[in-house]
Order: structure tokens, then C-alpha cells, then sequence
């Protein structure tokens, strides 16, 4: 995988997060298994003038290769981060949850991942179904020879998609600090971030050519 970033100007954030998730989706390889997702943290204004701090995260209905900005919904952080603390809630559960956090009740609903991008402390992710971490993952390389082909990376054991798995993320978003620029779930996809929609895109596209040079 190349990166294919041209430098522009951003008229905003979301504008910086429109054109990276329109990368991502326009490869074939990386959204093919269901879509993948993309967010952003930003301040907001909200109802009431006051100033929020809001998760801009892909909802239903939007393809990442033609996404708009009304293509992202946001979610209030002050209500998710909390959540962290909740030991365990089923995927209804989840789903209203998600809801009440809603800025704008009249939004698309918010991904099912949306924990996962609320609890990685960066300022934008990307999330992906890439075939090749898919591939790498369904070897019988253990976690630990994965994190060594792609480096910089934490590799999470298989944990079925729900809020049992942005879980398993907050529990290790700790080590995320040195160096770390994914994180891999087994069988399932790929998490990048960063401060800027291109660093996060390129981890993107670093980690995912290492594991499509991959030779076994
Ligand atoms: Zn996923």
C-alpha cells in the first residue's frame, strides 16, 4: 500500500477528516470487510453556546470513499469517557448508550465502534478491515512475532466486536505512549492515530504495506 496524500490547506477539521477517510475508502483492500471508520475530537458549540468537547465519528448511511461532513456524527466525550468505568453492557445496551450521548439527536446513529474511537486519546483515528492485517492475523504467528513483522504496534488477541473490546483498548491505551502507532485486533482489523489526519493516515499505510510485504 502507498500513500496517496497530496498536502493541501483544510478549511477545518472535519474538512481534514473528509479527505483522509475518503482515502482510506477509496482502497479496495482496506474497507472491503464491512466499511471501517474514521473519527475526529474537536470543540463544538453546543445548543446552548456552550463550548463541548464532541467525538465526530462515521454514522450509518455513509460510504468512508464519498463521506461528507454531515456524514459524521458527534457524541458528547463527557459522556463517553465514563463509560470506562462500566464493567460490561450488552450491544443494545451499547447502542442506547450511544444515543443519549448524541449532540444532535437528528444525526445518523453513531458506529457500534464508537468507544473505540473515544477511548483512544488521539485527536483523529482511522479504523480499517485491511485484508492483509486480516491475513497476517489468521496465521499461527503469535501476537508477538505480529508486533515484531509490523513494529510500533500493540497486537490485541481476537474479542468479538461490542464495548468488551473498546474495554480490552482503554486497559492498553497506556502503553500506547512510547512509540506506538497502531494497534492491531486480531482477526479483525487495524487502529491508527494521531494528531493530524496525515499522521494517522500514514501509520495507516505503513503499517498496512509491512504486512502485505509480509512473506511467511
Ligand atoms: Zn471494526
Amino acid at each position: 500500500m502507498k500513500s496517496t496524500w497530496e498536502d493541501r490547506t483544510f478549511s477545518d477539521e472535519i474538512d481534514e477528516r473528509v479527505y483522509s477517510s475518503r482515502l482510506l475508502g477509496k482502497d479496495p483492500n482496506l474497507v472491503l470487510h464491512g466499511g471501517g471508520n474514521t473519527s475526529v475530537k474537536r470543540v463544538e458549540k453546543d445548543h446552548a453556546g456552550r463550548e463541548i468537547s464532541v467525538l465526530r465519528v462515521k454514522g450509518s448511511g455513509s460510504d468512508l470513499a464519498t463521506i461528507e461532513p454531515r456524514g459524521f456524527t458527534g457524541l458528547r466525550m463527557d459522556d463517553l469517557l465514563p463509560a470506562g468505568k462500566i464493567e460490561a453492557m450488552t450491544d443494545e445496551q451499547m447502542v442506547d448508550y450511544l444515543k443519549k450521548s448524541m449532540v444532535n439527536p437528528s444525526e445518523p446513529s453513531p458506529s457500534v465502534e464508537s468507544f473505540l474511537h473515544a477511548f483512544i486519546p488521539y485527536k483523529f483515528v482511522d479504523h480499517s478491515h485491511s485484508d492483509a492485517i486480516l491475513s497476517l492475523t489468521n496465521t499461527d504467528l503469535g501476537e508477538e512475532k505480529i508486533a515484531g513483522i509490523l513494529s510500533n504496534v500493540i497486537v490485541l488477541p481476537y474479542v468479538p466486536p461490542g464495548f468488551k473490546l473498546a474495554r480490552e483498548i482503554l486497559k492498553r491505551i497506556s502503553d500506547v505512549d512510547s512509540g506506538i502507532e497502531g494497534i492491531v485486533l486480531s482477526k479483525h482489523g487495524l487502529f491508527t492515530f494521531g494528531d493530524s489526519a496525515k499522521e494517522s493516515y500514514e501509520r495507516h499505510v505503513r503499517i498496512v504495506d509491512q504486512a502485505e510485504k509480509y512473506q511467511p
